[in-house]
């Protein structure tokens, strides 16, 4: 049983051990599935467009500045 640094944190694991037990990065460059990945990547977009939209909506104003009404404008010219 020989021992061999990981490629990215470089702890030494068991060649036997598939992936590295410091950071869990596969030491015989077995990937995981893509469809792990691609669900992955999946699950941070649909977290982040709801996100996205509400940050546009508060950067972008729904309604342009309320003017005062006539009417108002009017009791204020009376006073
Ligand atoms: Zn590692």
């Amino acid at each position: 049983m020989a021992l061999e640094p990981c490629r990215v944190c470089g702890t030494l694991n068991s060649t036997e051990s598939e992936i590295c037990l410091s950071c869990e990065f596969p030491t015989k460059g077995r990937r995981r599935p893509a469809i792990f990945q691609w669900a992955a990547v999946g699950v941070v977009m649909i977290l982040a467009i709801p996100l996205f939209m509400v940050l546009f909506h508060q950067v972008k104003p729904k309604s342009p500045p309320q003017l005062p009404t006539s009417s108002s404008a009017q009791r204020i010219l009376n006073r």
